[in-house]
């Protein structure tokens, strides 16, 4: 079998590492040929040196001569920033971008990945939530596959397998309310960051665990839903999960349900992206259902978690609202881990900016990327 050559953005984070374990238990799949970081260099060299990449991007423009010469004895080229990473997603070798950088930081890559015709693996939700229009309109005109890596649409994607002539009714997108579940206002009020980001089902990086505690993880995920499936609000609803074992669900138009399930692990919808259309063999830990004596569903508490509400009215309204939305976001939960803002204080920031923007229609890459900049420019306004 052909090696599959994979290009994965955002190495050095939760997703990327997980990612080259994946690629550790099938040796014979899949070569490297791009591994980029953000400021990691320690990391990024350790896995370039294992890897042996044909290119390595390092984001920060300071850490290049750094990185450079580390790698001085390796057949490497290494670059930096966006340009770098809009740079190597061109090379004709690559068949699958693994997009696993955090923000809408991740946008740019993307769409310049299917321009050129790749395949991608998608963990940058943002990409989706920031564009999705824009986005999907790409995958469409260059006729590549849109892998979903985050769990929830992975597991829709898998439920979908099969049932290509079938209208979607809905979809359950499964939540496990994070650390904070049951919670009431006058808790959230005094919660700290080290209490926010004691996630009890998943190890992730900062900024999407502090997204899973406030619920604006799963309001990010109703979005990119909409885009990944066509779907209509009304089709979307999320249900609290705590055990995080099914990952969601599809009901069609007679009734029936199809839910995925599984250990909460990351490596699963991973490794489901990497080898899609197959399921190759692995030896990683299988569910015991005794292990489990019942699996408990709730309604998500609205009035509580105000973001996933901000996030259904942002998608609903369209436009550049997503967009403001997942920039203000962007910059509360920045500013939540260097205690710049609380908790609840988050949520009335991002409501201001999408008061403050307004609703217009936005059309090529750079209105959506000045839109971002705009957005964070208005919410930073309403910090200290
Ligand atoms: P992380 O913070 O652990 O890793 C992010 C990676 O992106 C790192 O390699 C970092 O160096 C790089 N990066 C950060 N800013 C960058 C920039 N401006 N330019 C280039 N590279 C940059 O984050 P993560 O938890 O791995 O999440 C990555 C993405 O996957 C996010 O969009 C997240 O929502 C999504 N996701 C993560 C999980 C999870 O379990 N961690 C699950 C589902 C979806
Ligand atoms: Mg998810």
């Amino acid at each position: 079998m052909k090696k599959k050559n994979i290009a994965i953005l955002g190495a050095t984070g939760s997703i990327g590492t997980q990612a080259l374990e994946v690629v550790d238990a099938f040796p014979d799949r899949f070569k490297i040929s791009v591994l980029s970081g953000g400021k990691n260099v320690d990391l990024l060299v350790q896995q370039a040196l294992r890897y042996q990449p044909k290119y390595v991007v390092i984001a920060d423009h300071q850490q290049l001569q750094q990185v450079k010469s580390q790698l001085a004895k390796l057949n490497v080229q290494v670059l930096t920033g966006e340009e770098g990473l809009l740079e190597v997603v061109q090379d004709p070798e690559i068949d699958l971008v693994l997009n696993a950088i955090v923000g809408s930081a991740g946008l740019g890559p993307t769409c310049k990945a299917i321009e050129c015709g790749k395949d991608i693996a998608l963990a940058n939700k943002e990409t989706l939530v920031v564009a999705g229009e824009l986005v999907m309109g790409l995958v469409k005109r260059h006729g590549v596959k849109m892998l979903p890596v985050d769990s929830e649409h992975s597991a829709i994607f898998q439920c979908l397998v099969g049932e290509e002539m079938n209208p979607i009714e809905k979809i359950y997108l499964t939540a496990s309310g994070g650390p904070f579940r049951g919670k009431g206002r006058d808790f959230l009020a005094t919660v700290t960051k080290a209490q926010a980001l004691k996630h009890p089902n998943w190890s992730m990086g900062a900024k999407i665990t502090i997204d899973s505690a406030s619920l604006m993880n799963k309001g990010l995920e109703v979005i990119e839903a909409k885009w990944l499936f066509d779907l209509r609000a009304d089709q979307i609803d999320v249900v609290v999960h705590p055990q995080s074992i099914i990952h969601s669900m599809v009901q069609f138009e007679d009734g029936s349900i199809k839910a995925q399930l599984g250990l909460p692990d990351m490596k699963l919808p991973i490794q489901y992206a990497m080898t899609y259309p197959e399921r190759a063999a692995n030896q990683f830990e299988r569910f015991d259902f005794a292990k489990y004596g019942c699996l408990d569903f709730h309604k998500p508490d609205l009035e509580t978690f105000r973001n996933l509400q901000l996030a259904y009215s942002a998608m609903e309204q369209g436009g550049n609202q997503p967009c403001v939305l997942n920039a203000a976001n962007e910059v509360v939960v920045a500013a939540f881990l260097e205690d710049r803002v609380s908790f609840l204080g988050m949520s009335d920031v991002i409501e201001k900016t999408l008061s403050i923007i307004g609703k217009q229609v936005l059309s090529s890459l750079d209105d959506y990327l000045q839109c971002d900049q705009e957005a964070r420019r208005v919410a930073q306004t309403f910090l200290q």
